[in-house]
């Protein structure tokens, strides 16, 4: 009886700590509108920035935009030199079917310094970039991801009103846009694999927002007030019971999970920015509201934004980050064998399966090698930015959950095994050559490749 009673007890003091945590922030979230994201989307999707392709003269215009933004909301530089831009050389084809080539890009970034524990980061991401203008039509991408980029500034702006109050976060909150999204999640992949600014190991949560702005003709609930997350729980349980607290005690819209599985068909856990950060560890959440007729189409403009609706999912995601940038502890982590079922092969073995594939009944010829110890596979002819990484998930088993592409090398031992033996006779390690052979899975079909004489 005691023993209930103090647990209950516990449980108000919990949720009264929590709701007084968020109740502070409605003022702020106010500050969010639909006019202010309006005035900024008009900008930011307008043909004067062509789209946005990484690398043109539009998307250069595009990031102008964003420093002016966080200039004139007093936010400060999240770069080490100060000058908002993180540069990158990016190296990608720029139409299929062309050669790559080396394109000079950057991120966006700035930061809200926390003010107890300033060395744990929230990182908020959208990507600044689109595809450009093709066949002289401009691809506007008023959703994909100029919704997502007009909410970061929003978010910043209140966060920052909350800090000139005395009320700014506990730990730092990084706004950061990345570019190269559309050309495969480079921007961000930069971030992350080669000049992390805030260190991966300190960041507590990435919440990414990527086409929040439309509605979804296929979802089967009619209801207006939605937003579907993904990836909430893959990492973190407490970030998923923390983001359904964040909504439930304030906007009560609907938390749609329908695409929530890493193995759902349209794979959007391996699709948009938070993958990066996600393949470090780091609990992500990824807010969409749907793709729809005019995804990646010239068509894809702003008059065609829910304003109310993208007011609405910015609130939603201010909230979120304000309850994890403010809460007693740092989220935790799931236990890491629920999630990993990883194998690892040695160096010499992971070698061994490097070269030049070919195969009579597919078209592209791969090259598999050896990268920061791990197998990358890219087509005959790609660029190094263009390979995927290879997760190893059993002896001479390899995946790429970006593509769903699995890959076997069929290892027919030859007779020469490399055998080291102790001197009681024992074999303590063994290494046997293998035979030629990958077989590659893709959507359910197996086809076979040889490796090529060297
Ligand atoms: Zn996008």
């Amino acid at each position: 009886m005691k023993k209930n009673l103090l647990a209950l007890s516990a449980f108000l003091l919990l949720f009264h700590f929590s709701f007084g945590q968020l109740e502070g922030a409605i003022k702020f979230a106010k500050s969010i509108n639909q006019d202010d994201l309006k005035r900024h989307l008009i900008i930011y999707s307008s043909d004067e920035f062509e789209g946005r392709d990484t690398g043109s003269e539009g998307q250069r215009k595009a990031v102008e935009y964003l420093r002016e933004q966080y200039k004139a909301i007093g936010v400060e530089a999240g770069d080490p030199d100060k000058d908002y831009f993180q540069p990158m050389t990016l190296n990608f084809s720029p139409r299929r079917g062309e050669p790559a080539k080396d394109v000079k890009t950057e991120n966006v970034i700035s930061i809200i310094k926390g003010k107890e524990i300033p060395d744990e980061y929230i990182v908020i991401t959208s990507h600044l970039d689109h595809v450009g203008v093709d066949n002289g039509q401009i691809y506007n991408g008023a959703d994909d991801d100029g919704s997502g980029t007009v909410a970061m500034l929003e978010i910043a702006e209140a966060f920052k009103l909350a800090e000139m109050e005395g009320n700014g976060p506990r730990r730092s909150v990084v706004f950061l846009h990345v570019t190269g999204e559309e050309k495969g999640l480079l921007g961000s992949r930069y971030y992350t694999d080669k000049d992390p600014i805030y260190p991966l190991e300190n960041t507590v949560v990435n919440l990414n927002m990527d086409m929040i702005g439309r509605i979804d003709p296929t979802r089967v609930a009619k209801n207006r007030d939605y937003i579907y997350l993904i990836g909430t729980d893959h990492d973190s349980q407490e970030l998923h019971d923390v983001s359904e607290e964040s909504n439930k005690k304030t906007l009560n819209m609907t938390l749609d999970y329908r695409f929530n599985d890493v193995n759902d068909p349209n794979r959007f856990y391996y699709r948009s920015d938070h993958y990066n950060f996600a393949k470090n560890g780091i609990p992500v959440i990824f807010y969409f509201s749907g793709t729809h007729e005019d995804y990646h189409q010239p068509t894809d403009t702003v008059d065609k934004i829910e304003f109310d609706l993208l007011e609405m999912r910015t609130q939603l995601i201010f909230y979120t980050a304000w309850n994890i940038a403010n809460r007693e502890n740092r989220l935790s982590l799931n236990n890491e064998e629920d999630n990993n079922s990883s194998y690892k092969h040695s160096e010499e073995e992971l070698k061994s399966f490097e070269g030049i594939y070919v195969s009579e009944t597919f078209p592209l010829d791969f090259k598999l090698f050896l990268l920061d110890n791990k197998l990358c596979w890219v087509p005959v002819g790609g660029s190094d930015e263009q390979s995927l990484m290879l997760d190893e998930i059993g002896e001479g088993k390899f995946e790429s959950k970006i593509t769903g592409l699995e890959l076997e090398f069929r290892l027919k031992e030859i007779k020469n095994e490399i055998k080291t033996v102790s001197q009681r006779g024992t074999v303590v390690k063994k290494f046997s050559k293998f035979d030629k052979k990958m077989i590659l899975t893709i959507s359910g079909n197996k086809i076979n490749f040889e490796r090529k004489e060297d």
